[in-house]
């Protein structure tokens, strides 16, 4: 793509373009404004430089080398460029750490700073598509030029590329934030409850208790305990599991501080809160806030105190004393709290695990309690980005189908493998066909510092793991570097009915946190040993999972899942009608089935359409023609009219649908 802008426009100074998934973008700056009309004359460039079919060399130079070629305008471009510097890849040079590898890619004319890697040949991309462009700042700083973004797909063939555009177009309309609002299952309330907060409504509460039943009904058979444990814990949890000071600290909300009990503890909140609110005042008017300070640049305490200073010093006298006062007030407070005792932090959990270590811990464990499989459908929280949040796929609070298993080492391959089986099983109940394991493992060379520094238990732990992949014959890649820190990792990737990839759920091994609770066993020869933990949540979290069956179903979902399972519909409101159908209506919901009726006056099309609309998963009929036979007339969601039968043959086929949890 670069070549070709740069056939039509010489000048162009490209910046960055990586891969991205299923394509491509490029930063370019340039005094043209490239719109879509331009992406024909662009392509048609393309389109020669793919048949030229050049091959993409790669060379290693020396930085010296590269700043030469830079400064002469030759990177990133089809020849040399005097007066015309690569100044963006002198930039890029700038990032590449002294000693590390500097590579160019080369293709026809085109030599670009790049660490590739990159197909063969031009000729290898068989089709391919410009999307869309966009403005972005060099390097993602808004004080750097802005540049235009290109984006592009790229495939083997067309027939890959028209299957990809009917993909996007298909999850456009299968969008589980449109289809969440359509059906009433859940809302956002960044008002009142805060971004990332889901609250489910009660069509998708229905759903979520038929996920829990399920996996609690699955857990029960397969040997698993629940437990249930508090939101919030204290500052050691987190510190002796290893997430804090540093680890997770990111990814949890700030802490909860405690001083004193009862009415000293509220004393101490309303004198905080009083002198921020003081300071918050004083900040606004005196134009301090971050944001009027120094922008990105500086966050340092002497700089910032500079500029806070010197905005102090240009207030009129009664001003600059109201501020001193609040400072010294502020000072003496903070002394005064600090006489008090130290504070005690609590952590809402943003994992279960740390919690059920200490279930563990908290009694004596034999040889004979293992393996012990602690289950919970554990709520936590994580601070995600504001900007990262998207409807129920990223959030800040999770319900996780977590559990905890603890085993010995030779009970390992046997557990791993019946987790395995769970998957596969859940992933038959939900018709997911494609699915892979990715195996993340670690590497030697940053024992220590990326992986915690067991180097024999890391050896042992994934030949277990990879043993049990193997046998059981499940479908898995291997991926070196990317294990957790406490042990190898297994990243389960599905793809819904149309085709787009998800990452449900992770399944690790973890050998090194229950040593740092000191949970132990004693073994058969009296020795107390450190079991081996599995961290495993097939389901993932509530709200992911939902989010991608959702997208899965397009909303039709199936009937043992669906919100609104059943709904009776008179054909007029007779009160004969009504009295044959209320019986029925009572046995469903007598066996929990989520049946409503519609008995009014309407005409039964606009009932139907109604239903029809709701993704109503059966309707069942009732005219005076069925309640003389002691039949209903049976219509499904989107299939229509399946014909009348017996009253209690459909009621029993509908049980029976749904005890089976039929797709
Ligand atoms: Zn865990």
């Amino acid at each position: 793509m670069a070549t070709a802008i740069l056939r039509l426009w010489p000048e162009a100074q490209f910046a960055s373009g990586p891969p991205v998934e299923n394509g491509f973008y490029y930063d370019v700056e340039l005094g043209h404004r490239i719109s879509p009309e331009d992406f024909g004359n662009i392509e048609a460039e393309m389109k020669k430089e793919i048949k030229a079919n050049h091959l993409f060399e790669r060379m290693t130079v020396t930085r010296e080398q590269a700043m030469k070629d830079a400064q002469s305008g030759r990177l990133g471009a089809l020849a040399e460029r005097p007066g015309n510097p690569s100044k963006f890849k002198l930039g890029n040079l700038a990032d590449i750490p002294e000693g590390e590898e500097i590579t160019y890619f080369r293709n026809g004319d085109f030599i670009d700073l790049c660490a590739g890697p990159h197909v063969m040949r031009t000729g290898n991309i068989g089709a391919f598509k410009l999307t869309t462009v966009a403005s972005a700042y060099y390097k993602g700083d808004e004080k750097n030029p802005q540049l235009q973004r290109i984006y592009g797909t790229a495939f083997k063939n067309k027939t890959e590329m028209e299957a990809y555009f009917k993909m996007v177009e298909e999850a456009k309309k299968r969008d589980h934030r449109k289809i969440g609002q359509e059906m009433h299952l859940f809302a956002m309330d960044t008002e009142y409850v805060g971004p990332g907060l889901p609250l489910w409504l009660p069509k998708g509460g229905a759903i979520l208790e038929e996920l829990e039943k399920l996996a609690k009904e699955t857990e029960f058979a397969a040997g698993y305990v629940r437990v249930k444990t508090p939101h919030i814990a204290k500052e050691k949890m987190y510190l002796t599991s290893g997430h804090l000071p540093v680890l997770y600290k990111d990814s949890m909300f700030p802490p909860m501080e405690l001083r004193e009990e009862g009415e000293g503890q509220a004393f101490i909140n309303e004198l905080k809160r009083a002198l921020d609110d003081a300071m918050q005042t004083a900040i606004r008017e005196l134009g301090l806030r971050t944001e009027d300070l120094v922008k990105g640049e500086d966050f340092s305490v002497e700089k910032q105190g500079e500029v806070i200073r010197t905005r102090i010093g240009q207030q009129s006298d009664e001003k600059r004393r109201w501020i001193e006062q609040i400072a010294r007030d502020k000072f003496t407070t903070d002394v005064f709290l600090a006489s008090f005792k130290e504070p005690e932090r609590y952590y809402l959990k943003a994992m279960n695990c740390p919690h059920h270590h200490r279930i563990f811990a908290a009694e004596p464990r034999s040889y004979r309690d293992l393996p012990l499989r602690l289950a919970e459908y554990g709520c936590n929280y994580r601070y995600e980005q504001s900007g990262e949040l998207f409807g129920l796929m990223r959030v800040r609070s999770l319900n996780m189908n977590d559990a905890h298993i603890y085993c010995a080492p030779e009970q390992f391959a046997e557990e791993f493998n019946a987790v395995n089986e769970m998957y596969l099983k859940y992933f038959k109940i939900f018709g997911i066909e494609k699915h892979v394991m990715r195996f993340s493992t670690h590497d030697p060379a940053k024992l220590g510092q990326k992986f915690v520094n067991e180097p024999a238990l890391w050896v042992q732990t994934e030949n277990m793991v990879r043993e049990v992949l193997k046998s059981s014959g499940i479908n898995y890649v291997e991926v070196p570097n990317e294990a957790a820190f406490y042990g190898p990792k297994i990243d389960v990737q599905v793809w819904s009915v149309i085709g787009r990839e998800f990452t449900l759920a992770t399944n690790q091994v973890d050998f090194a946190v229950p040593a740092r609770f000191g949970l132990v066993y004693r073994d058969r020869d009296n020795v107390d040993k450190t079991p081996l933990c599995i961290h495993r949540a097939p389901l993932g979290t509530h709200e992911r999972f939902i989010g991608f069956l959702i997208e899965h179903y397009a909303g039709n979902f199936p009937l043992w899942l669906a919100p609104d399972q059943v709904r009776l519909l008179t054909i007029g409101d007779d009160p004969k009608l009504i009295d044959y159908a209320r019986p029925i209506l009572a046995e469903l919901r007598a066996h929990q089935v989520r049946a409503e009726a519609d008995f009014s006056a309407d005409k039964i099309n606009g009932k139907v359409l109604r239903a029809e609309e709701a993704r109503v998963h059966t309707m069942l009929v009732i005219g005076p023609r069925d309640m003389e036979a002691s039949q209903v007339s049976v219509r499904l969601h989107g299939k229509g009219h399946q014909g009348a039968k017996a009253k209690g043959e459909v009621i029993a086929g509908l049980l029976q649908a749904i005890k089976e949890r039929r797709a």
